[in-house]
Formats: C-alpha cells, structure tokens, sequence
C-alpha cells in the first residue's frame, strides 16, 4: 500500500514540477517532451498577444451626419488620368474628424492637392487612414498617439475640392503609400448616424 503510493508520488512528480516551472517563468520555453505544458504555454501567450494588437471598436471619421455623394465620389472614379483612391464624404465645414482606430499620426501638412491632412496608422489592423481637404492645419504633430473617437481637425475644403467633404482613404501597411482598398463598405459599417442621402 506505502509502496504504491510512492510509486503514484514519483509518477505525478515531473508533472507537478513541469507546472511550477511554467507559473514561476512564464515566458519561458516548456521542455519539448511536456505537451500538456507546451499547449498551455501557447494558449497564454496567444492571449497576451491577442489583447496587444486587438483592434479597438473603429469609429467613423465624420462626427456628424453623412452623404456619399454620387457615382463620382466613389472609389475607383476617374479623376484627370487616374483613378479617385478613397471616397469623399460630405458633410457640413466645420464637423469634427476623429481618429478611425488607436493609431499614430504618420504624416501630416498641407500641399496643392491634398489642402491639409493627415495620415493615421493603426497597428492592429495594419492600415493607415488618410483625411485630405481638411478646414485647418492638424493640431496633432507627427508621432502623436490618437485614441479612435479622438478628434483630429475638422472637414472642410482646401486643396483641389469643391464643395465641402472629407476624402478618406484606407492604405495598407504604413504610410500614404500602401494599395488604397474601397472605403465604403467600412464606412456604412461604422456608420453612426443616418446617411443624409
Ligand atoms: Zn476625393
């Protein structure tokens, strides 16, 4: 009876070690031939890197209420020898933009076509948003962190535009450079309030 007790004790023994081992350094790597520990090793730190990249709620950029115009304010219009790379949004000067995702301010200023704007990187999602047209200079300096909901200037009309909006586009990867995807589908997504038309 003593005997196989001991011999349960010996048994359980490695397991219990294995698993104070992995409380006390967690980042540390289990031993190969433990699967049980290696499974929960992965499990956590899936969930640690999962929560640091999680994309926050998105919010639409507009805080105020819409309209996407027609045909010509689409994606993919043509526009003087190229095609239109975002999507206007219209909606009256002055209405608060605010910041798509938490995100970095990568490039902002004021030139020819584009009147002011700035670009906004999201590391969860690994997409910049781009705001062209917009009514003033951006308050927020380059490498400025941004909350999503946080505003970040306000819509207007300078540069090449007519009539007040907003021209958004969504890049891939970092920076203004990235391969421009059609932004409406996110943006009647992350519609807040009704489309005006
Ligand atoms: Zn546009």
């Amino acid at each position: 009876m003593i005997r196989r007790a001991g011999a349960l004790a010996l048994l359980l023994m490695p397991i219990t070690g294995a698993e104070a081992g992995a409380r006390a350094a967690p980042a540390a790597l289990p031993p190969a031939e433990s699967l049980t520990a290696s499974a929960r090793w992965i499990a956590t730190h899936s969930r640690v890197v999962a929560a640091e990249v999680r994309p926050s709620r998105p919010v639409h950029p507009v805080d105020g209420r819409v309209g996407y115009g027609e045909s010509g304010a689409r994606f993919g219009a043509a526009r003087s020898g190229r095609a239109h790379e975002g999507q206007d949004v219209f909606a009256p000067a002055g209405t608060p933009l605010v910041a798509v995702r938490n995100s970095v301010v990568v490039e902002s200023g004021n030139d020819g076509g584009r009147g002011n704007y700035v670009a906004l990187y999201a590391r969860a999602t690994d997409e910049t948003y781009v705001y062209l047209h917009m009514l003033g200079p951006v308050p927020a300096r380059l490498g400025a962190r941004v909350k999503g909901g946080e505003p970040v200037g306000a819509l207007g009309c300078t540069g090449s535009c007519f009539g007040d909006h907003l021209h958004f586009e969504i890049r891939a990867g970092r920076g203004t450079t990235g391969p421009a995807v059609d932004p409406l589908p996110s943006l009647l997504r992350w519609s807040r309030a009704a489309p005006r038309s």
